[in-house]
């Protein structure tokens, strides 16, 4: 893949000038070495001073490609490698952004990032010991990057569908077993997301991600779908099998 190509040049479709020729100099004649991600963060190292940081929003992505043909549409930066291939990164709703940074230890902690969802150092132990120092309603804990990172506003309500949890309920009442539901249910909805590539048209049938919709057939238990607002954020539930707010 595009690791280890010399990159040719970088051309940023929407940047200012400043960044475009900060990104020049700092990628010109470079390659890439490693790639790490962190929460909603992709990290690419260019060496140990430069890291080139992804952010994907919602509709964010990055493309390899080689024929112009299979450029993605909505490119907002481009680095050419000298290979002849070129890594896009595309963003058809502008919320993700690229940027260069020196360090990925400061990035993380100047950003107070907390644990990644997929890190092995985020067991069940540490999932309660984060939960019980909360107060507030169990959504916005999943999605509290400060906390866990990782996690957006799809995938917790997804998460809370699947432990059978009320989004508002609040996480000081949330018992010893709806904890372990809780954390079990995050790795095997993060898992499978991994798995279908995020794709809705290959979620389960038993996902709520395929049907967020007010008025949607439960497919678990044949109760509704509703929408509420948690946090200023559009959250969707199933009225029958998420109780005890
Ligand atoms: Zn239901």
């Amino acid at each position: 893949m595009w690791q280890h190509q010399d990159i040719f040049w970088g051309h940023m479709g929407y940047a200012w000038i400043f960044w475009i020729i900060l990104a020049i100099i700092a990628l010109n004649g470079k390659s890439f070495e490693a790639t790490r991600r962190h929460g909603k963060y992709l990290f690419i190292k260019v060496n140990n001073e430069t890291w080139v940081v992804f952010h994907f929003g919602m509709t964010g992505f990055v493309r390899y490609y080689k024929d112009d043909s299979k450029a993605p549409e909505h490119v907002h930066c481009e680095i050419e490698f000298k290979n002849g291939f070129k890594l896009a990164y595309d963003s058809q709703r502008k919320l993700g952004h690229v940027g260069l940074i020196k360090s990925l230890d400061h990035f993380i902690r100047h950003r107070d990032l907390g644990v990644d969802a997929r890190s092995e150092e985020l067991d069940e132990k540490k999932f309660a010991d984060l939960l019980k120092e909360r107060r507030g309603a169990v959504k916005s804990f999943l999605m509290n990057q400060n906390v866990i990172a990782g996690i957006g506003n799809i995938y917790s309500d997804e998460i809370l569908y699947q432990s059978r949890i009320h989004p508002k309920k609040d996480v000081k009442k949330l018992s010893d077993q709806e904890i372990t539901d809780l954390y079990e249910k995050m790795n095997e909805v993060l898992d499978t997301a991994i798995d279908v590539r995020a794709d809705p048209d290959r979620m389960p049938s038993f996902f709520l991600i395929p049907r967020r919709k007010e008025g949607e057939q439960c497919t678990i238990c044949g109760g509704r779908i509703k929408k509420i607002k948690v946090n200023s954020r559009g959250t969707y539930f199933c009225s029958k099998h998420q109780k005890g707010k």
